[in-house]
């Protein structure tokens, strides 16, 4: 449960966190946002994400509202405040608000910054885990700058619904030629015939995931091979294992596909101990 909630400078119950009804965020999605995993009191992989931000904002020229320290400060106030020490944490930035016009150059425009963080037990995570989810492929007809981590999120939004209604967890989005660009809300990956580990590699297609980094660092440090190729749907059929890499779900195993039953139907070893070993090497930042 959130209990306090940041927003523009003060820190204010749930119920009473409220942004202004012409905020560009609301009107436009002209808003950018991150996730990131508190374990055990500390914030993982704070360094990539906040690096991420940045680059989100600097691709659509939207001013930092605060410096990194600052909002570092304001991130563990509201892990502390909301009493989270395995949870994550989601901040938005948007661009701010001013009667609805679609420019903003010129605008004496004040940057929205939001601020939350909820408990998520960590047992009920690793059960998901333990069992692998389903997934389902779709059309990607998202925009061409998925690799800015905007608000824009209704084509994501409509695909998890599917996939919900499908029986499944995830929807994998597919490319108009044939390949996955990756999930809806997380990054894409089998192993392939080869024994080798595949995800996509960056383009403006898809979000650089930092979970999909830092698996990266993983695989090299218990000795596993990354081939960074697209792969088809008929190649993720085929795969040994398949997962998906998110800062909500650090490494989740996948264990059907459009009703496909992938591998021999339940969580790979490979899959398996990039999870076990994926908070041994990512950053884990003590919050003051
Ligand atoms: N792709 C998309 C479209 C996402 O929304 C997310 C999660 N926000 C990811 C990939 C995974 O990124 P990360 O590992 O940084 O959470």
């Amino acid at each position: 449960m959130t209990r306090v909630v940041y927003v523009n400078g003060r820190y204010l119950p749930y119920g009473d966190a409220n942004v202004h009804v012409e905020d560009r965020g609301f009107q436009f999605a002209d808003a950018i946002y991150e996730v990131m995993e508190v374990a055990g009191c500390r914030l993982v992989d704070a360094t990539r994400h906040l690096d991420r931000l940045q680059r989100s904002l600097t691709e659509l020229a939207m001013p930092a509202p605060m410096s990194r320290a600052a909002m570092l400060h304001i991130i563990a106030e509201v892990v502390r405040r909301n009493r989270v020490s395995d949870g994550q944490v989601y901040m938005q930035i948007s661009r701010g608000g001013s009667p609805r016009d679609f420019t903003f150059s010129g605008k004496q425009l004040v940057p929205t910054f939001v601020c939350l963080a909820r408990p998520i037990s960590r047992s009920i995570r690793d059960a998901r885990a333990d069992k692998g989810i389903g997934v389902i492929t779709m059309p990607d007809i998202r925009w061409g700058r998925c690799d800015i981590k905007t608000v824009m999120l209704l084509p994501a939004v409509l695909a998890k619904e599917q996939a919900l209604a499908e029986g499944a967890d995830e929807a994998w989005l597919v490319d108009g030629n044939g390949f996955i660009t990756e999930g809806a809300s997380s990054n894409a990956w089998i192993v392939n015939g080869a024994g080798h580990l595949q995800t996509r590699s960056l383009t403006s297609a898809l979000l650089p995931g930092v979970t999909r980094l830092t698996a990266i660092d993983v695989a090299a440090t218990i000795g596993l091979k990354v081939e960074l190729e697209p792969f088809t749907v008929p190649e993720a059929y085929a795969a040994c294992e398949a997962f998906a890499t998110s800062a909500s779900g650090t490494v989740m195993p996948i264990v059907k596909i459009d009703g496909n039953i992938v591998g021999s139907g339940i969580p790979g070893p490979q899959a398996q101990a990039l999870r076990e070993a994926f908070h041994r090497v990512a950053e884990h930042m003590p919050i003051h």
